[in-house]
């Protein structure tokens, strides 16, 4: 059974390493040269994880699991054919995983600000801390990257670092227990929390706010939100929100499958988070229905581990500390403990591919 995968990133590799060596055959649509794992952005640019920690070639692994690599983007679906940039791959069943681009919400100056969404990004941004040396740093969003990156940095810079929320608290989606334990652990760290703030509009050398205020600042980070790439926009698939929905099944219809930050994927009243944690597991769920399919057997129903309501993650605050938080409960008082526990698992995933 032929299988064009569409992105190469947490789901999409982790599917392929999973389900082979075995009865399908892959091939991967995957512009990018190698496998880069997000969750340790923050920790690159904060000068503590290496460039080499955070990614993986994908020729040696495309080689050893006998995936066929195209090095391009994917622009659209026709009918059983994923049509690329130059070349067209015919396909049994696709599985969709694109991950999420960033949401600027169309704020004014997003050309003012830095990005560590994507590694080109990031890397432009450690850049841009090396030589310029900002001293006053604005952090958009308190979401895990808006913690995460305040975290590092204040540790890592002699710089004064705020992070910028429009909502109550830091991180919003997770318990107000949660909040409160990182945001004493971000004030002790001698980060700024700016809560119930709104950001207008980011100029050169200030952030102006919704109240007509405003901050001087030399370098503004932007992570607050993120929203489904063009591709996903112009797929003609079932949508909410934007992303792919999909079934139980994480089908979004027939023989194309969605995984990872591309897909809504709400069961029994449960969404997922888009986070690796789920996009690693809807992958080795995905691999193994495909396989059944190959094989004639029926396929199995998903199941939500970490969903909005009850979140699942461990949360870096420093090179020095981390949070584990498991649904309401938030595991003890930040310990290095916990830090070695993620960084473990982060560097690990993509050890993997390697
Ligand atoms: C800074 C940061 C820190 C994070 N920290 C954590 C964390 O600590 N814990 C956690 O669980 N999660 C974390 N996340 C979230 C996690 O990284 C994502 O949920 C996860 O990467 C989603 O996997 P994915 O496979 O859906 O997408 P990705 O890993 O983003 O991969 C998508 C791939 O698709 C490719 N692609 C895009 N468009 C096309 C196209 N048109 N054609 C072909 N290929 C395409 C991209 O090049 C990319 O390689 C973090 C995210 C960020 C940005």
């Amino acid at each position: 059974m032929k299988v064009a995968v569409i992105g190469g990133g947490i789901g999409g590799a982790e599917l392929i390493r999973v389900a082979t060596p075995g009865p399908l055959k892959f091939t991967l649509i995957e512009p990018k040269r190698q496998i880069e794992m997000q969750a340790l952005y923050p920790e690159y640019l904060g000068g503590v994880a290496r460039l080499q920690e955070l990614t993986a070639p994908l020729k040696p692994f495309c080689e050893r699991t006998g995936t066929i690599h195209v090095q391009e983007k994917a622009l659209r679906l026709e009918g059983n054919t994923v049509v690329c940039e130059k070349s067209r791959v015919p396909f049994d069943c696709a599985v969709i995983a694109t991950g999420a681009e960033q949401n600027y919400f169309g704020i004014k100056g997003v050309e003012n600000t830095f990005s560590i969404n994507t590694l080109e990004e990031t890397k432009k941004a450690r850049r841009f801390v090396e030589d310029m040396n900002p001293e006053r740093i604005m952090i958009m969003g308190s979401g895990l990257t808006g913690v995460e990156a305040a975290s590092i940095l204040a540790e890592s810079l002699d710089a004064s670092i705020y992070i910028i929320e429009a909502r109550e608290r830091v991180l919003p989606l997770f318990s107000p227990q949660t909040s409160a334990l990182v945001e004493k652990a971000l004030s002790k760290k001698g980060v700024n929390i700016l809560t119930s703030t709104m950001v207008c509009e980011i100029k050169k050398d200030c952030i102006m706010f919704a109240d007509g205020t405003c901050l001087d600042c030399d370098m503004a980070i932007w992570t607050a939100g993120v929203k489904p790439s063009k591709f996903v926009q112009d797929l003609d698939l079932p949508k909410k929100n934007g992303w792919i929905l999909v079934d139980e099944f994480l089908r979004a219809k027939d023989n194309i499958f969605a995984i990872g930050d591309a897909a809504w994927i709400e069961i029994n009243g449960r969404l997922a988070t888009k986070t690796g944690l789920e996009a690693e597991r809807h992958a080795k769920h995905t691999a193994e229905n495909l396989v059944r399919l190959a094989e004639g057997r029926p396929m199995e129903k998903y199941a939500i581990r970490a969903s909005t309501d009850n979140q699942v993650a461990l949360i870096s605050l420093g090179s020095d500390c981390a949070v584990g938080v498991v649904g309401k409960m938030c595991i003890g008082a930040p310990t290095r403990l916990i830090y070695s526990l993620k960084s473990w698992i982060d560097k690990s995933f993509i050890k993997r591919f390697k």
